[in-house]
């Protein structure tokens, strides 16, 4: 079942020639723009994909230094909306839209919801922020676009969350992973049973880096399917990749972008199968083109076929984003991978957060974790038990011995948005 079958099941060799082409047309309008005239004078068309190699990165900076209108690539009457990132340090990034643009988006977004099975008779509950980020708003035009009886609830308030998917028999709901855990406990708190009071059977969750074992973690609180979503605002937002219904990889629309993997250090690009940084070119945008975009987002190509018959290639999961790695004591870490260690351990709870500082100049990782209820029920014993296998397991997975803390049920902070899980609270300055 596809929503653009032509697309979706293109043959190879059409697919890539429909990337040269909108490549060389991407180049043409990218060069109206202050940067890229600068950025791409020696360049005015490529012959095959395999020079994409050759044309210059854009990075976040580039994005920075340019602003406020540096990419605008189109004339300001063409231009409908823009989206910016918070820019808490520095100049945030901006990136414009034109109705094309935002209508374009909105397709991708339908045909990313439809490929994981959602259908125009879904009710689809929205719990992501609204506004300036784009994870809310990509998803809203999408689901309205495939035809779902859409609820912009945006973020917060679980009892209202619960309220509506209890009275409209949502079906199909859109969340933050960490988010998903939390709504949990308010779940239980109104003693809800969701097979018995809920309609639900999809949730799409992506915005942050996740593990496999937080994906089943969800499956499982909510008796559902949930699905891999992909995307940066710098590109348009959600809908840049996203799972089929095989769940085995995420699906990059090749005719929206091209992909590359590079590795992050030396800039080459590696070939499919091999992790590095991803890079993005648009294939499709008409108010702001970006050409070798590194996202910082850590993954592998999948170029073996699906099952599900559609011609894209896939990316694996997202396993981090460069800017996450942790340097503990010179050992590089990244949270997810302490995340798949409590998340592998039910009665290690759902909800933690990871803290780093200095003793006697040694680095030292600590993580505070709330105690499962419903799973621990022990006694003190039990939790030194648990507190030895977490440091045992978390030692093998990172290298490094943790300090373990537990903490009662609902005392980490909680925010709307993205969860911030790492405080790195070493003096810097030194
Ligand atoms: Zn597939």
């Amino acid at each position: 079942m596809f929503w653009q079958k032509d697309i979706e099941l293109m043959d190879k060799e059409q697919l890539r020639n429909t990337q040269l082409d909108c490549i060389n047309k991407e180049i043409k309008i990218a060069k109206r723009s202050e940067f890229y005239k600068k950025k791409l004078s020696n360049i005015d068309k490529i012959s095959s994909l395999d020079d994409v190699k050759n044309l210059p990165f854009t990075t976040k900076e580039d994005l920075r230094n340019s602003f406020p209108y540096g990419f605008l690539a189109t004339d300001l009457q063409n231009v409908i909306r823009l989206h910016s990132s918070s820019g808490t340090t520095g100049n945030p990034t901006v990136v414009f839209h034109t109705a094309f643009d935002i209508s374009n988006w909105a397709n991708l977004s339908a045909r990313c919801m439809y490929t994981a099975g959602a259908r125009n008779n879904d009710i689809f509950q929205n719990t992501m922020g609204y506004g300036l980020f784009t994870g809310g708003i990509g998803f809203h035009y999408g689901a309205e676009r495939l035809g779902m009886l859409t609820i912009p609830v945006g973020p917060g308030n679980s009892k209202r969350q619960i309220w509506f998917m209890q009275n409209f028999k949502t079906s199909v709901i859109h969340i933050l992973p960490s988010y998903a855990l939390r709504l949990f406990q308010t779940v239980e708190e109104m003693h809800v049973d969701v097979k018995r009071d809920l309609n639900l059977r999809i949730a799409f969750i992506g915005a942050e880096p996740h593990s496999e074992e937080m994906r089943k973690k969800i499956e499982e609180l909510y008796n559902i399917k949930a699905f891999n979503s992909y995307g940066l605002s710098e590109i348009s937002g959600p809908g840049v990749a996203f799972e089929c219904e095989c769940q085995s990889g995420l699906h990059i629309w090749e005719d929206y972008v091209y992909p590359e993997i590079i590795d992050k250090d030396t800039l080459e690009v590696l070939p499919d199968g091999c992790e590095g940084e991803l890079v993005l070119t648009t294939l499709q945008r008409e108010a702001m083109p970006l050409i070798r975009y590194r996202t910082r987002d850590l993954t592998k190509i999948i170029s073996e076929p699906c099952a599900c018959g559609r011609t894209h290639r896939r990316i694996a999961r997202i396993t981090a984003r460069t800017d996450d790695m942790m340097i503990i004591n010179g050992v590089n870490i990244f949270p997810i991978q302490i995340e798949k260690t409590i998340m592998s351990i039910p009665e290690a709870g759902r909800n933690y957060i990871i803290e780093i500082f200095e003793n006697n100049f040694m680095d030292k990782l600590c993580i505070k974790l709330e105690i499962d209820n419903e799973n621990f029920g022990g006694t003190l014993r039990d939790l030194e038990k648990l507190q030895n296998r977490l440091e045992c397991e978390l030692k093998q997975e990172i290298g490094v011995t943790p300090v373990i803390k537990f903490v009662d049920a609902g005392s980490l902070p909680v925010s709307d948005g993205k969860a911030k899980r790492v405080f790195d609270l070493r003096n810097k300055n030194k």
